[in-house]
């Protein structure tokens, strides 16, 4: 296991593992593979990777590779591999199509205006029983979440499921109406605005849902579904000037623009987010909430896609809420970060200072648990007790104190205020700052 992670060999290995976001990728595009796994049913004579491999030689295409030993119970399966350890041995001449070099690229990032800003946001819903469906207490699914994001710059909002960001996704863009606080895009109140009065807007913020399956209608062609928004919000009226926009648009996302006459069924998992990216690409919109769109990938397809956010939010500086519970993908894409726990914020700053040096005791057992494959790299793992509560009953003061290792009398009766750590680094937690008096 040591020597798989530490020195992984195969040339799938190795292009799984480069396709893998962290910090140290931050900038850069994620390795990719080309392709597509070949159909059981058309099994290739010689190596299974042969027609994705980077360092494919004819011998390759020939003759399936036998196991080579690597030493320490490490085993591979691959004539390059077998070739190189021959080589290294001087039993061996390299073939002239043996390439051993692996290679990735780089692109530099860039900064922008203010556009989204929420305040003390609330998501409440009503909790109804008996015959006259009285109210009987709440749901406090988002509560109290301020927030700010710049253009041109990626939020990651992170927390386990349940914890209610995709509420605030929704809450941010009206689809569902906040109880109370305010939300602005570009300095524009959203909060309380009529239909009518939103339509406008929506054409600024768009959203990008975990499962592209569910959120494009099967019925529909991929013209139609991209045209729809375009309809909806009266953008490129004209039949042709729009159909040339969305062959623009599936261009921009790596699909053909024939694709705009077939149905959602006949694409793959990463081809329909791709395709669900350009419908909310359709608009022109600033601000794109993706709610976990990479979630159901696998990280080959995972890597193409977030490969395919950043190149637009560089080329068009749109700004990202991004969702997940994805560590590894917020360090990769996020420029800052804010840790949810039942409803609130506890913790929020720039992703450098959180992930390197998390504050609050949730942010620490979050990142604890988080599986790496440089093994020299994980952390002691910090257990939690029990699951997190129910938003229809949140325990008082601190929500987290019933969980918290580090619990202390004040936790369980007061809320922490913000307590900020630098300009940029801000927690809610009572180890840190003066006691309220
Ligand atoms: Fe733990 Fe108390 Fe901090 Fe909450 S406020 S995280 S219970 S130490």
């Amino acid at each position: 296991r040591e020597a798989f992670f530490a020195s992984p060999r195969h040339p799938y290995t190795l292009k799984l593992f480069a396709a893998l976001p962290d910090l140290s990728r931050r900038g850069g595009r994620l390795e990719t593979i080309a392709g597509h796994v070949p159909a059981l049913s058309a099994m290739p004579k010689g190596c299974r990777f042969a027609e994705r491999c980077p360092q494919v030689f004819d011998r390759c295409r020939a003759e399936s590779p036998g196991w080579s030993d690597c030493g320490a119970g490490h085993r591979v399966r691959c004539h390059w591999v077998a070739e190189s350890r021959r080589l290294a041995e001087g039993k061996a001449k390299v073939p002239d199509e043996v390439n051993l070099v692996i290679t990735s690229a780089s692109a530099p990032g860039q900064e922008h205006a203010p556009l989204l800003m929420a305040a003390d946001l609330r998501v409440h819903f009503p909790i109804r029983r008996g015959f006259l469906q009285r109210t009987v207490g709440h749901v406090k699914a988002v509560d109290g979440i301020s927030l700010e994001l710049a253009r041109g710059r990626t939020l990651a909002l992170v927390g386990e499921s349940g914890c209610g960001k995709t509420t605030v996704g929704k809450a941010i863009l009206q689809l569902v109406r906040p109880t109370g606080g305010s939300t602005q895009l570009d300095g524009r109140e959203l909060t309380g605005l009529s239909r009518g009065a939103l339509r406008p807007l929506r054409r600024r913020m768009q959203m990008i849902f975990q499962d592209p399956f569910a959120s494009l209608n099967p019925r529909l062609s991929v013209g139609e579904i991209i045209g729809e928004g375009m309809s909806a919000l009266g953008v490129l009226a004209e039949h042709e000037e729009r159909n040339d926009a969305i062959a623009v648009l599936l261009q921009q996302v790596g699909l053909d623009a024939a694709a705009a006459h077939r149905y959602p069924h006949e694409f793959s998992g990463g081809q329909r987010q791709r395709i669900a990216i350009a419908r909310a690409l359709a608009v022109q919109p600033e601000l794109i909430i993706c709610d976990e769109p990479t979630s159901a990938l696998d990280v080959s397809v995972q890597a193409q896609i977030l490969n395919q956010l950043k190149a637009l939010q560089d080329d068009l500086g749109l700004a990202f809420l991004f969702i997940t519970h994805n560590f590894a993908v917020v360090e990769y894409l996020a420029h800052e970060v804010a840790v949810m726990y039942l409803g609130r914020i506890v913790e929020h700053g720039r992703v450098d200072e959180v992930l390197r040096s998390p504050q609050h005791p949730y942010t620490q057992a979050l990142l604890s648990a988080v599986p790496s494959v440089r093994l020299e790299q994980a952390p002691g793992f910090i257990k939690l007790a029990g699951e997190m509560p129910s938003p229809a009953k949140p325990p008082a003061g601190c929500h987290f104190h019933p969980r918290c290792p580090h619990a202390k009398e004040i936790c369980r009766t007061i809320f922490p205020q913000s307590i900020r750590m630098t300009d940029t680094h801000a927690v809610r937690c009572h180890l840190y700052g003066e006691p309220p008096g």
